[in-house]
């Protein structure tokens, strides 16, 4: 069950994303529901599993509300402010279906009491940085105490102060793009107490029956250098997107995964929301292999999740908007 804040996407797409000192008219304006909890939460929902969202809106935020509802997101524990806006996000799309986004927490921020965490039952906490990280941390904590399975997406990336602070050995899966795990990687090691060897970059190689791709290799060398990090925590299974590669793993037990990205029958149109499918997908998958309590994860069951996170998530580039491009499980080749 997701415990997440909630923003409200806006979508324009323009010929190009604007540059220093550039000014753009955009071809195209749309308004669109997301904010990487509802967007996560609805995919969640859409792979066909249960979900709450916590979080807060404005009081302009009623047709969100109805969307998240609509795909079956419960969203009873959502508050309405009325002090501030509905969170926003601008994201500038190019035709190549790159993004730039621009957020404004507006209602994400307000405060959210920790009952409606504590009262909620569930048994898999999904957490951002879009919300107060006081509350991402109390949300954690408690899923901690009552054993369910953690995932952290750092998505806006957290400074490095709240990085250290972050207890590391309460997460279960850390789901990163390549961007965010050598920023997570180079906070952990700006740390003064690290020796200089600890520092240098090292591309490792990765397992013969990979693709010998140099993006892929250093995704392979950053999640193992995280993974033995004396400041970080080894029991944490390790995800990294690839965008267009697909997507690779690192479990607790040492053992690695790639997952090519699915083979797209159509042109990519906008790629804003993958993540988040892919993230969503892969809560779900991980919630039925958990279905009779947390276990260790094996290769096998966490390669089949990642396969169906990577099916999803290529539909998902292939369709404009952020949740209405997530596919419904039924939608998928895997299944039908
Ligand atoms: P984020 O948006 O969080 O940076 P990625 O760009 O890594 O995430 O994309 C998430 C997932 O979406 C990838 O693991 C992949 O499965 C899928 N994906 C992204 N871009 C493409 C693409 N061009 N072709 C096929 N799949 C893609």
């Amino acid at each position: 069950m997701p415990n997440t804040g909630r923003c409200l996407v806006r979508g324009s797409i323009m010929p190009t994303i604007v540059q220093p000192g550039e000014t753009l008219s955009s071809t195209h304006y749309e308004r669109r529901s997301g904010g990487k909890g509802a967007n996560q939460a609805v995919a969640v929902a859409k792979a066909g599993a249960s979900v709450t969202l916590i979080g807060a809106i404005g009081s302009d935020g009623d047709w969100v509300l109805n969307g998240l509802k609509q795909v079956g997101v419960d969203v009873g524990p959502v508050i309405v402010t009325h002090d501030e806006p509905t969170g926003r996000a601008i994201i500038q799309l190019t035709p190549e279906g790159e993004n730039c986004i621009i957020l404004h927490r507006g209602a994400n921020y307000a405060t959210v009491s920790s009952d409606s965490v504590t009262s909620t039952t569930f048994s898999h906490l999904l957490i951002q940085n879009e919300i107060p990280f006081s509350s991402t941390l109390a949300a954690l904590a408690h899923a901690h105490q009552i054993g369910a399975t953690t995932l952290f997406n750092p998505s806006p990336m957290p400074n490095i102060q709240q990085l250290r602070e972050l207890p590391w050995d309460e997460l279960d899966w850390l789901i990163v793009n390549q961007g965010e795990v050598l920023t997570l990687l180079k906070a952990f090691q700006s740390d003064r107490n690290i020796n200089t060897a600890e520092r240098e970059p090292v591309t490792l190689e990765t397992p013969a029956t990979w693709p010998s791709h140099p993006e892929i290799k250093a995704a392979y060398s950053l999640l193992r250098r995280l993974h033995e990090h004396p400041a970080f925590s080894p029991r944490i299974n390790l995800v990294c997107t690839l965008g267009g590669l697909g997507a690779t793993a690192l479990l607790p037990s040492g053992e690695a995964l790639y997952v090519p990205a699915a083979t797209l029958s159509g042109p990519v149109k906008d790629t804003t929301g993958a993540g988040d499918c892919f993230t969503g997908y892969l809560v779900a998958g991980l919630m039925e292999a958990e279905s009779g309590g947390k276990v260790k994860m094996s290769r096998e069951v966490a390669e089949k999740i990642l396969q169906t996170a990577v099916e999803a998530a290529g539909v998902c580039v292939q369709r404009a908007g952020a949740t209405e491009s997530i596919p419904y499980r039924r939608e998928l080749q895997s299944v039908a």
